[in-house]
């Protein structure tokens, strides 16, 4: 412990000169003209003192258009916008603000590192529902079953990392009638809500009898490509912002000033902005899926986000764990073993995380180098793998 796998990933990269396709952050920067904006607020003497403890208010306008223009809904920017330190605080200050001690919080997995970590610090108890390759679909029935006495809320992310599932609507509506039905809160982590190929997102909050019960979170990181600003929020009644607030104002108190103004321009791009996202990604999801199946992994093809999972049993590995750990020596390449994702080690264990976001050249490096050290891959010998060989190091490629 004491890193998370993403860190530790990305160092190993660093050190084994490995293409690094773990943790998932895009290698070339958002738009320049919302760097400039950031760089501008910067020395026009905007956000460096600390702002509003709810966000700028042209950040929480600019959010509350956003989910006007993409979903239809209705917010009020004063009361029912926050502004958080990324996803990651508005996912910490909504479980610390929502679970009491003895609470359960159910959950889709794999899930993303921080729930876990997220629903121990609010003292309560995760309760896994597994989703199952080949489609990572929700266990509809499993969810029921899982709903307990205890349960205060279902803890959701559409779409989905790691698996890129992309939630439907039918599937959402009968997550939403369970939660109805039981009277349950749901925090929806929708951060990769413009990375959709395959399908539509459905923001939970739409769906009939959800408003009053759902915190919505989303950040400015994957959409705009700028994931070392920290600039997220959280959307929902009144009630639930002020209890994730009061949360948050003892985590971060504000967060980001000048990086608010950018955002609050970016959230207002025009639609190509957003069209062109899903369509470079979709590129190369389908550039990269190819490749690795061509490298003999199974390939879970994802409808959303910037990840792949793959199963590294047919290239006649068990242990997803062992194989990232070697597969910087072997091959030159930096993978997540997604069982890091599970509390059901067993249903993990095999799969293997790929991040796509990533510039084409890079991409096709890594399947170079995967492809070379295909014969070691597949018999899980021989450390001489072709990073070595080649002597390449990621500095060697372009940037
Ligand atoms: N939720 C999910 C599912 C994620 O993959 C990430 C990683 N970016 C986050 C939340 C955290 O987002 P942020 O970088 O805005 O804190
Ligand atoms: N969200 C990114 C991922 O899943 C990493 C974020 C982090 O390093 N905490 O890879």
């Amino acid at each position: 412990m004491g890193t998370t796998i993403f860190a530790e990933m990305s160092a190993l990269a660093g050190t084994t000169g490995s293409v690094n396709l773990g943790q998932g952050f895009p290698d070339t920067d958002g738009p320049r003209e919302i760097a400039a904006a950031a760089a501008a607020a910067i020395m026009e003497g905007r956000g460096n003192q600390y702002p509003p403890g709810p966000g700028i208010a042209e950040l929480r306008q600019a959010v509350a258009a956003h989910q006007k223009r993409f979903y239809g809904l209705d917010l009020d920017p004063d009361s029912q916008v926050l502004v958080t330190a990324g996803a990651t605080e508005a996912i910490a200050a909504a479980l610390i603000a929502l679970l009491e001690p003895g609470d359960e919080a159910i959950a889709f997995e794999p899930y993303y590192d921080s729930y876990a970590a997220c629903i121990a610090m609010a003292g309560a108890t995760r309760v896994p529902v597994t989703l199952r390759p080949p489609d990572f679909r929700p266990d509809i029935d499993a969810l029921r079953a899982a709903i307990t006495s205890r349960t205060r809320l279902l803890l959701l992310n559409t779409p989905h990392n790691p698996t890129g599932a992309v939630f439907t609507r039918d599937e959402l509506a009968q997550i939403a009638a369970l939660a109805c039905s039981h009277d349950l809160l749901v925090v929806s982590d929708e951060v990769y809500e413009h990375m959709v190929y395959d399908g539509v997102h459905v923001p939970i909050v739409s769906l009939p009898g959800m408003a009053g019960r759902t915190v919505t979170i989303s950040s400015a990181a994957k959409t705009f490509s700028f994931t070392g600003w920290k600039i997220g929020w959280v959307t929902g009644t009144p009630e639930l912002v002020t209890a994730v607030r009061t949360v948050k104002q003892f985590l971060t108190y504000v967060t980001g000033g000048p990086f608010q103004y950018a955002i609050a321009e970016a959230l207002a791009l025009p639609d190509a902005y957003y069209a062109a996202i899903s369509a470079d990604l979709r590129v190369k999801r389908d550039f990269l899926c190819a490749g690795l199946a061509g490298a003999g992994f199974e390939v879970y093809q994802p409808a959303g986000t910037y990840f792949i999972t793959t199963d590294v049993r047919p290239l006649g590995h068990t242990d997803g764990m062992q194989f990232c750990r070697d597969l910087p020596h072997r091959a030159g390449v930096v993978a997540i073993p997604s069982v890091v994702f599970y509390d059901n080690v067993d249903a993990g264990r095999s799969q293997v995380r790929f991040a796509f976001c990533k510039k084409q050249e890079v991409l096709a490096e890594a399947l170079d180098r995967l492809a070379r050290g295909a014969r070691t891959l597949s018999t899980g010998t021989g450390a001489a793998g072709p990073a070595r060989r080649t002597g390449g190091t990621g500095a060697t490629l372009p940037d």
